[in-house]
């Protein structure tokens, strides 16, 4: 196989306190990949700012003018959050052309130095690698039992996501080539590459804390994140809820029939208010869950029937 040529990708929301050092640090790895013989010397580095408020842009549109062959970005008009900027920049790479690209998060978290691996395993004939963390020993107590809730749901519904992969991962062109083949506006890029059939493996990586700013993620983007993991994914809640409402049917029918019973042959009409109201709450509270449950996919339905581009970007430099 002929040496590669690498993109790397990295959304950027308000990182103006890392997004200089990160992109001076991911150049030093590119040249030492290159050094080695193992990447191209055209591999470049793709930035997406997902609408930051901050000087972030600015900060990349003078890396832009230091480095014009290696450093291309793309700015987003608002913020459409960390998914879309990650399609967007999967997306821009496939567009200006590359054999293979790794996405990884503006904060260098996730060791840089995992590329390098990512790489040889893109050499020997895998499409997908993904980078899978080794521990959260980084993440807040709430963080860390919540993702690993979410990764267990996901998987017990179906989609086999692998667990504690991130962001983090290498996509041959091939891959690129297929997602954009999927004009579906929610892709859930973590379940989707692993679904694609391509052949895929994995690489263990360590986390180091952010080195500055703070998590750009609050507990109602991570909501959504994986409320819209789920229901892009996985229709098994649904099916849930068909056979819990049919359960609850034979069980109203069961009760009738016992009624009917004790009025027929013991002239016995139960009295039973506090459990009247109390059966009436819960399976009340429990339609108005399951309705809750399918407004979320008519809503995945609506955002897609709409049809609304994912992003609309304002300027690119490449
Ligand atoms: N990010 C983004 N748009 C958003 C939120 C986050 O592009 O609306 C980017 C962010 O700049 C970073 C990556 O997504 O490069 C991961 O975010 P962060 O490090 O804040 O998440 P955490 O590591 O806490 O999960
Ligand atoms: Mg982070």
């Amino acid at each position: 196989m002929q040496i590669p040529k690498l993109a790397i990708t990295i959304p950027c929301f308000n990182e103006e306190l890392c997004v200089d050092s990160t992109v001076r640090r991911l150049l030093e790895v590119l040249d030492m990949l290159i050094g080695k013989g193992k990447i191209t010397s055209d591999s470049f580095i793709y930035l997406v700012d997902d609408g930051s408020a901050d000087k972030t842009w600015e900060i990349i549109s003078n890396l832009h003018k230091e480095f014009p062959q290696r450093v291309k970005a793309l700015k987003f008009i608002r913020n459409y959050g960390n998914q879309k900027a990650l399609i967007a920049g999967l997306t821009g790479v496939r567009n200006i052309g590359c054999d293979c690209v790794v996405s990884i998060d503006a904060d260098l978290q996730q060791d840089e130095l995992a590329i390098e691996k990512f790489v040889d395993e893109f050499v020997r004939g895998y499409d997908i690698v993904l980078g899978v963390r080794n521990d959260r020993k980084t993440d807040s107590i709430f963080k860390k039992t919540t993702a690993i809730m979410f990764y267990k749901l996901m998987n017990l519904l179906g989609a086999k996501i692998p667990v504690n992969h991130s962001d983090y991962r290498l996509v041959s062109k091939k891959a690129l080539d297929m997602m954009a083949m999927y004009p579906e506006k929610a892709l859930f890029l973590r379940g989707f590459f692993f679904e694609l059939g391509l052949k895929t493996t994995m690489v263990n990586f360590d986390v180091k804390p952010r080195f500055a700013g703070c998590s750009k993620f609050n507990v109602k983007s991570l909501m959504g994140l994986a409320l819209n993991g789920i229901t892009s994914f996985s229709i098994v809640p649904l099916r849930i809820i068909a056979g819990l409402g049919f359960l609850m049917a034979i069980f109203a029918f069961l009760i009738g029939l016992e009624t009917v019973f004790e009025k027929v042959a013991f002239n016995n009409s139960p009295n039973g208010t506090a459990t009247m109201i109390i059966l009436l709450c819960f399976f009340g509270g429990l339609q108005i869950f399951c309705l809750g449950v399918i407004g979320e996919y008519i809503g995945q339905v609506y955002r897609e029937v709409k049809a609304r581009p994912r992003y609309i970007a304002e300027i690119e430099l490449n």
